[in-house]
């Protein structure tokens, strides 16, 4: 999974967080002889464009460069449109997401 990945899709940190789950899930699955047939990964991946200061958008696509958005993100924000909200997510809240809660599987 990662940068490493041959999947036709982005490589960023945001598709990592989606692959991880479904990986572990898949090696958890081996270990106990059972079948690694989670496929829940659908291409998701997303890069914080920063259009100006203090403005944000985030394109989120899946694979084949389809749009798609992440269901959390979609209830709260529009995340094609440029927003304050996003570059403060942007400034805050991914570098504290990135270093406190992947880092260490929470997230
Ligand atoms: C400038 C830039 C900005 C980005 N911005 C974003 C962003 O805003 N949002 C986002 O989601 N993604 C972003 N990305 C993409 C994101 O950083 C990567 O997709 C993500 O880090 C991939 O994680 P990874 O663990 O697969 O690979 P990496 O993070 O590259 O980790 C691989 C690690 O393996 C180590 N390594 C390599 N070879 C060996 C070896 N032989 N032995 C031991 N260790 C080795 C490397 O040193 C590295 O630490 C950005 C990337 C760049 C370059």
């Amino acid at each position: 999974m990662g940068d490493v990945a041959a999947l036709p899709t982005a490589k960023t940190g945001a598709a990592v967080r989606k692959q991880a789950p479904v990986v572990v899930d898949n090696i958890l699955k081996l270990i106990a002889h059972k079948t690694a047939d989670n496929k829940g990964y659908n291409g998701y991946s997303s890069c914080p464009l920063v259009t100006g200061y203090g403005k944000m958008v985030l394109a989120e696509f899946g694979y084949g460069n389809k749009r798609m958005s992440d269901p959390l993100i979609s209830t709260f924000v529009d995340t094609t449109k440029e927003q304050w909200s996003m570059w403060i997510l942007k400034k805050y809240g991914l570098p504290y997401l990135y270093w406190n809660l992947m880092l260490r599987g929470k997230a």
